[in-house]
């Protein structure tokens, strides 16, 4: 796909990084670091070269999603040294911080701690690098847009209308920036019990799709809210990892070769 032009002033190009793509949210608990994990993995899996930017300072996930743990090194004092599993290459804004240290950060340290996370690890050649955004539209998604050349946004929503109303004006957002719209993913898209094989939609069925539908961006998948997407990413092997022949996983690996 065609990258955006670099330019001195404006958007910023991160040092080869090939694309970058924004994984975002309205809300918060709708599954975009379980979506932004199992698309990483998915696309290393491809063959692509993949790095994975946990940007969500007030619920960093990624580390124990990936099973990585530890203060990330800097041996040179400037630069930091990612952690590395499941062919992903990761930093979380949460490694920096003690695990149950709540982040009280504001506007300008968000974004100076952004720039350092994009600019000062050590990403290597990537072919994309996935951002995990805080949910909602704050200063994060702002100095993204702003400041890097994003290739797109991947929006995740669950299908209520709480939860879509909040992704539109996430997407409002990202069409503000200019910053175009790769599609929409329904997660918890609906539940099959695992004792009788019922399948009921516990959040509604098809929201995002009428939603996507509407803004004109492409419905990308419709994930089911299943317990061992949940067990694997609380195991630190996303499902696409751990259990790669699913159904489950094939519909995030179907989401990695659209992309
Ligand atoms: P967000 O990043 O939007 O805050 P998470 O990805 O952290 O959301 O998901 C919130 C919780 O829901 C996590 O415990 C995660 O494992 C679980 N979860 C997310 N998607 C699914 C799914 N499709 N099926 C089952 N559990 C899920």
């Amino acid at each position: 796909k065609p990258r955006p032009k670099p330019s001195e002033t404006g958007p910023q190009r991160v040092a080869g990084v090939d694309h970058i793509i924004a994984v975002a949210s309205g809300k918060g608990g709708v599954g975009k670091s379980t979506v932004s994990a199992n698309l990483a993995v998915a696309l290393a899996a491809e063959g692509r070269r993949v790095g994975l930017l946990d940007a969500d300072v007030y619920g960093p996930s990624q580390p124990r999603m990936l099973g990585v743990s530890g203060r990330p090194a800097s041996p040179d004092g400037k630069t930091i040294l990612p952690l590395r599993n499941h062919g992903v290459t990761m930093m979380s804004m949460g490694l920096m911080t003690n695990d149950d240290q709540a982040v009280v950060w504001r506007g300008p340290m968000l974004m100076g701690a952004l720039q350092q996370m994009m600019n000062q690890v050590q990403w290597g050649a990537l072919d994309v690098l996935i951002v995990d955004l805080p949910p909602g539209t704050g200063d994060v998604q702002l100095t993204l847009t702003q400041k890097f050349a994003l290739d797109g946004a991947v929006i995740v929503s669950t299908p209520q209308d709480v939860a879509l109303l909040d992704a539109r004006k996430g997407i409002d957002m990202f069409r503000q920036m200019k910053t175009p719209i790769l599609g929409m993913i329904e997660n918890m898209s609906t539940h099959i019990c695992s004792n009788c094989g019922h399948e009921e939609h516990v959040f509604g069925h098809g929201g995002v799709a009428a939603e996507a539908a509407k803004l004109g961006v492409p419905l990308l998948a419709e994930i089911p809210l299943d317990l061992s997407i949940r067990l694997a990413s609380d195991g630190g092997a996303p499902i696409v990892a751990s259990q790669p022949d699913s159904a489950q996983a094939g519909a995030f690996r179907q989401v990695a070769r659209a992309l």
